[in-house]
C-alpha cells in the first residue's frame, strides 16, 4: 500500500460489536473476564488498549516496522529504550540534538552509570573512532534540531553495526512522510508524536516502531513495568491527524520552500538552515533519504543582534511564538531560551547554536500571508 492509503486506513477496522468505521475511544481501566484469566485479550488498560493498539498499528504500518508503541510523551519513549540499557554501557548520540534528550541523558541516566558522547556525525569516517566494546547504541536525530543538519542514515548506520551497536533515529522532524529510517538500516525509529504526527498541537505523546522482535519485546515489557502510557482519547485524537499526515506533510514542505527562499533573499536575514537548498553542506544526503525538505527553517539575522531577534520574535502576527512545532499553524521559537535551554551556553555554542538563532515551524497557512507577516515583522527591526 501508497503512504496516503496507509495514512487513512492502516490500523482501522471497523469497530466490530457496532460496525463504527471510527475506532471508538475506549475509555477504560480494566476489562471483564468470563473466568478468572479468560478474557478477550485485554485485562488491564495500561498493558493493553483496543483504541491505542489501532494507533500502534497505523504508526507501524507508516514507518514500515512490524512492531510499535505509545508512549506518555516523547520523552517517555527515550526514557524506555535507555532503560533497556545497563550500567557502563555506552551511547554516541548527535551533539545537535533536541533539548530535552539532552538533559534525559545527561541529567537521568548518567547518574544510572550509562555513559554518554556527543558527537559530530556529519562526516562518517570520523564517527568510527568513538566506539568502544561498551558501544551499545547510536542515536541520531536528522534533520537535526534547530540546525538542520543531515546524518546519513544508511551509513552510520552500517558503522555501527560494524561495532555491534544498534541505531535509534529521532524521526519526529521528517515524520513518516518524509523517510523512514528502518528502510536505510536502522533498528528502532522514535518519535514525538506530538510534532507531525498528531499535527494538531492539541496532544502530547510518543512512540517507537522497530522490526527487531527480541527488542520489541523488551520495551513492550517497560511500557507496562513502568505505564507512561497514552490516554485513549489522545490515541483516538492522533488516528485523526495521521488521516491527513500526507497532505499536510506536503503543504509543510511547499510552505517551506517558499518561506526559505523568501528569507534567503530578505537584505536583513543572514544564514538560512533548510536542507532543501543546493548549498546546504548536506543537501545530496537529504535528497538521497528524504521524499521532501520538511517545513523547519532557522535563520540569523544579518546583524546577529539579540535584541533584533526578540523584536522580530515579538512583532509576528500570523507565527505564533511558542514551542513545539508539525502543528497546523506556523510558530516561531528561540532555541537559546526556549527548546535548547536546558543545554548549557557552552554546549550549544560548541554546537554552533548562537543565540541569536530564530527556529520557524512552517504551518499550512496560505504562504504569501507566512511571507507578508515576515516581512513587516523584519521591518520593525
Ligand atoms: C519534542 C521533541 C522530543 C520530545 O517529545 P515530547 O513529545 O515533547 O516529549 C524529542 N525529540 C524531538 C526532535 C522533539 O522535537
Amino acid at each position: 500500500m501508497k503512504f496516503a492509503t496507509k495514512a487513512v486506513h492502516a490500523g482501522v477496522v471497523p469497530d466490530p460489536t457496532t460496525g463504527a468505521i471510527m475506532t471508538p475511544i475506549y475509555q477504560t481501566s480494566t476489562y471483564v473476564q468470563d473466568s478468572p484469566g479468560k478474557h478477550k485479550g485485554y485485562e488491564y488498560a495500561r498493558t493493553q488498549n483496543p483504541t491505542r493498539d489501532a494507533l500502534q498499528a497505523s504508526l507501524a504500518a507508516l514507518e514500515n516496522g512490524k512492531y510499535a508503541l505509545c508512549f506518555a510523551s516523547g520523552m517517555a519513549a527515550i526514557d524506555t529504550v535507555m532503560k533497556t540499557l545497563n550500567p557502563n554501557d555506552e551511547v554516541i548520540a548527535t551533539n545537535d540534538l533536541y533539548g530535552g534528550t539532552y538533559r534525559l541523558f545527561v541529567r537521568v541516566f548518567e547518574k544510572f552509570g550509562i555513559k554518554f558522547r556527543f558527537v559530530p556525525m556529519q562526516n562518517a569516517p570520523e564517527l568510527a573512532k568513538h566506539f568502544t566494546p561498551q558501544t551499545k547504541l547510536l542515536w541520531i536525530e536528522t534533520p537535526t534540531n534547530p540546525l538542520l543538519n543531515i546524518i546519513d542514515i544508511e551509513h552510520v548506520s552500517q558503522i555501527a553495526h560494524a561495532h555491534g551497536a544498534k541505531v535509534v533515529v529521532d524521526n519526529t522532524f521528517a515524520s513518516p512522510y518524509l523517510q523512514n529510517p528502518l528502510n536505510l538500516g536502522a533498528d528502532l525509529v522514535m518519535h514525538s508524536v506530538t510534532k507531525y504526527i498528531a499535527g494538531h498541537s492539541d496532544v502530547v505523546m510518543g512512540a517507537l516502531v522497530t522490526n527487531d522482535e527480541e527488542w520489541a519485546g523488551q520495551l513492550k515489557f517497560l511500557q507496562n513495568a513502568a505505564g507512561a502510557v497514552p490516554a485513549p482519547m489522545d490515541c483516538f485524537l492522533v488516528l485523526r491527524g495521521i488521516k491527513t499526515l500526507h497532505l499536510r506533510m506536503k503543504a509543510h514542505c511547499e510552505n517551506g520552500e517558499i518561506i526559505a527562499q523568501f528569507l534567503a533573499a530578505h537584505p536583513k536575514v543572514g544564514q538560512v538552515w533548510w536542507p532543501g537548498f543546493a548549498h546546504h553542506p548536506n543537501h545530496e544526503i537529504a535528497k538521497k533519504q528524504m521524499r521532501g525538505f520538511g517545513g523547519m527553517i532557522s535563520f540569523t539575522l544579518k546583524n546577529d543582534s539579540v535584541a533584533d531577534a526578540i523584536r522580530f520574535m515579538e512583532s509576528l502576527q500570523v507565527f505564533s511564538l511558542a514551542e513545539s512545532l508539525g502543528g497546523v499553524e506556523s510558530l516561531c521559537g528561540h532555541p537559546a531560551t526556549m527548546t535548547h535551554a536546558s543545554i548549557p551556553k557552552e554546549e550549544r555554542q560548541k554546537a554552533g547554536l548562537r543565540d541569536s538563532l530564530i527556529r520557524l515551524s512552517v504551518g499550512i497557512e496560505d504562504p504569501q500571508d507566512l511571507c507578508d507577516d515576515l516581512k513587516q515583522a523584519l521591518a520593525s527591526i
